[in-house]
Protein backbone atom coordinates (compact mmCIF):
# COMPACT_ATOMS: atom_id res chain seq x y z
CA UNK A 1 0.00 0.00 0.00
CA UNK A 2 2.57 2.34 0.92
CA UNK A 3 5.05 1.32 -2.30
CA UNK A 4 3.94 3.55 -5.23
CA UNK A 5 2.20 1.58 -8.04
CA UNK A 6 -0.16 -1.19 -8.26
CA UNK A 7 0.01 -4.93 -6.77
CA UNK A 8 -1.93 -8.19 -7.09
CA UNK A 9 -1.89 -10.88 -4.61
CA UNK A 10 -2.90 -14.43 -5.07
CA UNK A 11 -4.01 -17.17 -2.62
CA UNK A 12 -2.91 -20.09 -4.77
CA UNK A 13 -4.51 -23.73 -3.10
CA UNK A 14 -3.29 -27.13 -4.59
CA UNK A 15 -6.25 -27.24 -7.06
CA UNK A 16 -4.93 -23.92 -8.38
CA UNK A 17 -1.46 -24.71 -8.45
CA UNK A 18 -2.68 -27.80 -10.66
CA UNK A 19 -4.82 -25.77 -13.16
CA UNK A 20 -2.03 -23.56 -13.47
CA UNK A 21 0.00 -26.17 -15.29
CA UNK A 22 -2.33 -26.79 -17.29
CA UNK A 23 -3.22 -23.12 -18.13
CA UNK A 24 0.04 -20.67 -19.38
CA UNK A 25 -1.71 -17.71 -18.73
CA UNK A 26 -2.72 -18.76 -15.06
CA UNK A 27 0.63 -19.98 -14.78
CA UNK A 28 2.28 -16.84 -15.76
CA UNK A 29 -0.19 -14.64 -13.76
CA UNK A 30 1.03 -16.29 -10.66
CA UNK A 31 4.41 -15.85 -11.78
CA UNK A 32 3.78 -12.65 -11.86
CA UNK A 33 1.70 -11.85 -8.72
CA UNK A 34 3.48 -9.21 -6.14
CA UNK A 35 2.89 -11.52 -3.23
CA UNK A 36 1.76 -15.19 -3.40
CA UNK A 37 0.39 -16.81 -0.17
CA UNK A 38 -0.01 -20.38 0.41
CA UNK A 39 -4.42 -20.70 0.83
CA UNK A 40 -3.77 -24.77 1.52
CA UNK A 41 -1.53 -26.87 3.20
CA UNK A 42 -0.64 -28.68 0.22
CA UNK A 43 1.17 -25.96 -1.20
CA UNK A 44 2.89 -25.66 2.73
CA UNK A 45 3.34 -29.34 2.22
CA UNK A 46 4.92 -28.98 -1.10
CA UNK A 47 7.35 -26.45 -0.30
CA UNK A 48 9.14 -28.90 1.60
CA UNK A 49 10.73 -30.32 -1.54
CA UNK A 50 11.34 -26.98 -3.12
CA UNK A 51 14.18 -23.60 -2.17
CA UNK A 52 11.53 -21.75 -0.79
CA UNK A 53 10.46 -23.17 2.58
CA UNK A 54 7.17 -21.89 3.65
CA UNK A 55 6.07 -21.63 7.35
CA UNK A 56 2.41 -22.12 7.66
CA UNK A 57 -0.76 -21.56 5.91
CA UNK A 58 -2.38 -18.39 5.13
CA UNK A 59 -5.96 -18.66 4.10
CA UNK A 60 -7.11 -15.71 1.72
CA UNK A 61 -9.97 -14.78 3.93
CA UNK A 62 -7.75 -14.74 7.09
CA UNK A 63 -5.25 -12.43 5.26
CA UNK A 64 -8.53 -10.00 4.36
CA UNK A 65 -9.65 -10.45 7.51
CA UNK A 66 -6.58 -9.15 9.60
CA UNK A 67 -6.27 -6.26 6.53
CA UNK A 68 -9.36 -5.05 7.35
CA UNK A 69 -8.81 -4.96 11.30
CA UNK A 70 -5.49 -3.63 10.64
CA UNK A 71 -6.60 -0.59 8.43
CA UNK A 72 -10.11 0.27 10.15
CA UNK A 73 -8.32 2.99 12.16
CA UNK A 74 -6.68 4.37 8.97
CA UNK A 75 -7.12 5.95 5.38
CA UNK A 76 -7.35 3.17 3.12
CA UNK A 77 -10.47 2.05 1.44
CA UNK A 78 -12.08 -1.28 0.67
CA UNK A 79 -14.07 -2.34 -2.36
CA UNK A 80 -15.77 -5.78 -2.34
CA UNK A 81 -16.42 -7.33 -6.10
CA UNK A 82 -17.92 -10.68 -6.22
CA UNK A 83 -20.40 -13.30 -5.51
CA UNK A 84 -24.22 -13.75 -5.90
CA UNK A 85 -26.27 -10.35 -5.67
CA UNK A 86 -26.36 -9.45 -2.59
CA UNK A 87 -23.62 -10.96 -1.08
CA UNK A 88 -21.05 -8.43 -0.93
CA UNK A 89 -23.58 -6.09 0.32
CA UNK A 90 -24.35 -8.04 3.39
CA UNK A 91 -20.70 -8.91 3.80
CA UNK A 92 -20.10 -5.63 3.86
CA UNK A 93 -22.23 -4.60 6.03
CA UNK A 94 -21.31 -7.48 8.45
CA UNK A 95 -17.53 -6.41 7.90
CA UNK A 96 -19.10 -3.16 10.46
CA UNK A 97 -17.79 -4.93 13.02
CA UNK A 98 -14.57 -3.15 12.35
CA UNK A 99 -15.00 0.14 14.11
CA UNK A 100 -13.87 2.93 11.66
CA UNK A 101 -13.51 0.36 8.49
CA UNK A 102 -13.81 2.08 4.87
CA UNK A 103 -15.88 0.34 2.68
CA UNK A 104 -16.26 2.39 -0.55
CA UNK A 105 -18.67 -0.33 -2.70
CA UNK A 106 -19.55 -3.44 -3.47
CA UNK A 107 -20.73 -4.78 -6.58
CA UNK A 108 -21.88 -8.74 -7.28
CA UNK A 109 -19.95 -11.15 -9.59
CA UNK A 110 -22.36 -11.82 -12.43
CA UNK A 111 -22.23 -9.72 -15.48
CA UNK A 112 -22.14 -9.28 -18.98
CA UNK A 113 -19.72 -7.13 -21.03
CA UNK A 114 -21.74 -3.61 -20.55
CA UNK A 115 -21.98 -4.17 -17.19
CA UNK A 116 -18.49 -4.97 -16.38
CA UNK A 117 -17.77 -1.40 -18.24
CA UNK A 118 -20.18 -0.18 -15.91
CA UNK A 119 -18.23 -2.08 -12.62
CA UNK A 120 -14.91 -0.56 -13.95
CA UNK A 121 -15.68 2.71 -14.00
CA UNK A 122 -17.34 2.37 -10.48
CA UNK A 123 -14.19 0.95 -9.42
CA UNK A 124 -12.59 4.01 -10.72
CA UNK A 125 -14.57 6.36 -9.25
CA UNK A 126 -14.48 5.06 -5.65
CA UNK A 127 -10.81 4.83 -6.18
CA UNK A 128 -10.02 2.01 -3.61
CA UNK A 129 -7.21 1.42 -1.93
CA UNK A 130 -7.44 -2.43 -1.57
CA UNK A 131 -9.86 -4.06 -4.33
CA UNK A 132 -11.59 -7.67 -2.78
CA UNK A 133 -12.26 -9.88 -5.90
CA UNK A 134 -14.59 -12.84 -5.20
CA UNK A 135 -15.01 -14.49 -8.79
CA UNK A 136 -13.92 -17.85 -7.85
CA UNK A 137 -10.60 -19.10 -8.78
CA UNK A 138 -8.95 -18.72 -11.90
CA UNK A 139 -11.71 -16.60 -12.68
CA UNK A 140 -11.09 -13.12 -10.56
CA UNK A 141 -7.15 -13.76 -10.82
CA UNK A 142 -7.59 -13.41 -14.63
CA UNK A 143 -9.89 -10.51 -14.42
CA UNK A 144 -7.32 -8.47 -11.69
CA UNK A 145 -4.88 -8.93 -14.35
CA UNK A 146 -6.83 -7.95 -17.40
CA UNK A 147 -8.66 -4.79 -15.39
CA UNK A 148 -6.41 -3.67 -12.48
CA UNK A 149 -4.75 -0.83 -14.21
CA UNK A 150 -8.35 0.05 -15.69
CA UNK A 151 -9.79 -0.10 -12.64
CA UNK A 152 -7.23 1.57 -10.65
CA UNK A 153 -7.09 0.55 -6.92
CA UNK A 154 -3.69 -0.08 -5.01
CA UNK A 155 -4.08 -3.57 -4.00
CA UNK A 156 -6.38 -5.88 -5.80
CA UNK A 157 -6.57 -9.67 -4.22
CA UNK A 158 -8.40 -12.63 -5.18
CA UNK A 159 -10.52 -13.84 -2.21
CA UNK A 160 -12.89 -16.67 -3.55
CA UNK A 161 -15.76 -17.20 -2.24
CA UNK A 162 -14.74 -15.00 0.86
CA UNK A 163 -18.03 -12.68 0.41
CA UNK A 164 -20.17 -16.03 1.74
CA UNK A 165 -18.05 -16.80 4.48
CA UNK A 166 -17.99 -12.71 5.67
CA UNK A 167 -22.09 -12.61 4.86
CA UNK A 168 -22.84 -15.68 6.92
CA UNK A 169 -23.99 -18.24 4.32
CA UNK A 170 -21.17 -20.48 4.06
CA UNK A 171 -19.29 -21.49 7.18
CA UNK A 172 -15.64 -21.93 7.49
CA UNK A 173 -14.57 -25.05 9.11
CA UNK A 174 -13.97 -25.41 12.75
CA UNK A 175 -11.40 -24.40 14.03
CA UNK A 176 -9.83 -27.49 15.05
CA UNK A 177 -10.22 -28.53 11.83
CA UNK A 178 -8.02 -25.70 10.51
CA UNK A 179 -5.09 -25.99 13.33
CA UNK A 180 -5.05 -29.65 12.16
CA UNK A 181 -4.49 -28.61 8.25
CA UNK A 182 -7.72 -30.47 7.35
CA UNK A 183 -9.89 -27.36 6.42
CA UNK A 184 -10.11 -29.14 3.04
CA UNK A 185 -11.74 -32.18 4.71
CA UNK A 186 -14.11 -30.47 6.10
CA UNK A 187 -15.11 -28.68 3.18
CA UNK A 188 -15.27 -32.27 0.89
CA UNK A 189 -17.80 -33.42 3.98
CA UNK A 190 -19.73 -29.94 4.23
CA UNK A 191 -19.63 -29.30 -0.14
CA UNK A 192 -19.36 -33.02 -1.54
CA UNK A 193 -20.28 -31.28 -4.91
CA UNK A 194 -16.67 -29.90 -4.73
CA UNK A 195 -15.38 -33.91 -5.04
CA UNK A 196 -13.99 -33.26 -8.60
CA UNK A 197 -12.20 -30.26 -7.56
CA UNK A 198 -10.48 -32.22 -4.99
CA UNK A 199 -9.66 -35.09 -6.83
CA UNK A 200 -6.93 -32.50 -7.92
CA UNK A 201 -5.30 -32.89 -4.45
CA UNK A 202 -4.09 -36.53 -4.70
CA UNK A 203 -2.43 -35.66 -8.27
CA UNK A 204 -1.34 -32.65 -6.86
CA UNK A 205 0.69 -34.38 -3.86
CA UNK A 206 1.72 -37.37 -6.76
CA UNK A 207 3.37 -34.55 -8.53
CA UNK A 208 4.86 -33.10 -6.07
CA UNK A 209 6.56 -36.13 -5.49
CA UNK A 210 7.48 -37.09 -8.95
CA UNK A 211 8.90 -33.61 -9.61
CA UNK A 212 10.96 -33.07 -5.94
CA UNK A 213 14.17 -31.94 -6.70
CA UNK A 214 13.51 -30.20 -9.88
N1 LIG B 1 -18.68 -16.05 -8.47
C1 LIG B 1 -18.94 -14.81 -9.03
N2 LIG B 1 -19.06 -14.73 -10.37
C2 LIG B 1 -18.93 -15.79 -11.19
C3 LIG B 1 -18.62 -17.05 -10.63
C4 LIG B 1 -18.50 -17.13 -9.25
O1 LIG B 1 -19.07 -13.83 -8.31
O2 LIG B 1 -19.06 -15.63 -12.41
C5 LIG B 1 -18.52 -16.13 -7.01
C6 LIG B 1 -19.45 -17.10 -6.32
O3 LIG B 1 -20.69 -16.47 -6.07
C7 LIG B 1 -18.66 -17.40 -5.05
C8 LIG B 1 -17.21 -17.30 -5.51
O4 LIG B 1 -17.24 -16.62 -6.75
O5 LIG B 1 -18.89 -16.40 -4.09
C9 LIG B 1 -16.51 -18.63 -5.71
O6 LIG B 1 -16.48 -19.28 -4.51
P1 LIG B 1 -15.61 -20.59 -4.29
O7 LIG B 1 -15.77 -20.97 -2.87
O8 LIG B 1 -15.91 -21.60 -5.35
O9 LIG B 1 -14.17 -19.98 -4.52
P2 LIG B 1 -12.76 -20.68 -4.63
O10 LIG B 1 -12.91 -22.07 -4.10
O11 LIG B 1 -12.44 -20.61 -6.07
O12 LIG B 1 -11.89 -19.82 -3.79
Amino acid sequence: LKEKGQHFICTPNPEIVMEARKDAELMSILREADLVVPDGIGVVWASKYSEIRLQERVAGYDLTQNLMADLAASEETFYFFGGAPGVAATAARKMMKYPGLKIVGVHNGYFDEKEEKKIIQDIKKKAPSILLVGLGAPKQEKWIYDNIRLAGAKVAIGVGGSFDVMAGNVKRAPKIFRRLGLEWFHRLITQPTRWRRMMRLPKFALTVLRTRGR
